[in-house]
């Protein structure tokens, strides 16, 4: 990924955007990559989810949310439990989900889910879908 850092972007409102709606101070990750190394969806994702803060660090919050990793990440806590800093990594994901979908892009549609599925997947699949995707 080639980004360009400039000092607006260090400054931006979309990095003040995501501290306020995660609550968590970003500049407090010092890049340790335990979180990375204990997340179960590091496989799928195109970005680390370390890589993903350090772009918001970097104030780099739009190639963020182009990344895939924001919508693979399960939500599933093992970073926030690992991290020595005390980052809550997962409100960060949440942030940025929220920032993309606020600009009206919806990943899921309700009606599209096939009625045959309906049946099969988990109540809780669809809780979790419907929260992070539309
Ligand atoms: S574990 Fe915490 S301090 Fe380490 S890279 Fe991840 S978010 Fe940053
Ligand atoms: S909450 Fe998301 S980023 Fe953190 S370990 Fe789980 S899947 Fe990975």
């Amino acid at each position: 990924m080639k980004a360009e850092l400039t000092r607006e972007a260090l400054h931006s409102d979309l990095l003040r955007r995501v501290e306020e709606i995660s609550g968590q101070n970003v500049l407090a990750c010092y890049q340790c990559g335990r979180c990375s190394a204990g997340c179960p969806a590091a496989g799928v994702m195109d970005l680390l989810p370390n890589q993903v803060i350090r772009l918001v660090q970097l104030g780099l919050v739009r190639e963020a949310m182009a990344s895939r990793t924001i919508w693979y990440c399960a939500a599933c806590l093992a970073c926030e439990a690992r991290c020595p800093k005390g980052v809550e990594l997962p409100r960060v994901m949440e942030a940025l989900r929220e920032l993309v979908m606020d600009r009206g892009a919806d990943h899921l549609a309700p009606g599209a889910v096939p009625p045959a599925d309906l049946d099969e997947w988990p109540q809780q699949a669809f809780i979790g879908g419907f929260r992070k995707y539309t």
